[in-house]
């Protein structure tokens, strides 16, 4: 079993802690995960992993978000694409979240 969650890279101090992600704070607002710093979740999840354990298995996701500094479960989470991607070459079966199961050898 593995686990991850967002964060910067080791040693950088994650957006949240310094109160200023590129990607929503700055003054593009673009949204685009590109311009976020940090290492998603199911990245770290499977940066943990060896790739016998992954064959096979399922990752459970799910997300959170802030709105007024209070943390807000959110009901459509799912990877992103460059994790979607990962997901899929690592060997991971199933993704479950709150939307449901995705087989991924039926997509
Ligand atoms: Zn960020
Ligand atoms: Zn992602």
């Amino acid at each position: 079993m593995s686990t991850g969650y967002n964060g910067n890279p080791r040693g950088n101090e994650n957006c949240c802690d310094r109160g200023n992600c590129q990607r929503m704070n700055l003054p593009s607002k673009s949204g685009n995960y590109n311009d976020c710093y940090s290492v998603h979740a199911e990245q770290n999840a499977m940066l943990s992993a060896s790739r016998n354990e992954m064959i096979g298995s399922t990752i459970y996701i799910a997300g959170e978000k802030y709105d007024d500094g209070k943390g807000v479960e959110i009901d459509d989470t799912e990877p992103c694409p460059i994790c979607f991607r990962m997901i899929k070459n690592s060997g991971i079966d199933k993704i479950v979240s709150k939307k449901g199961t995705l087989k991924l050898d039926e997509l």
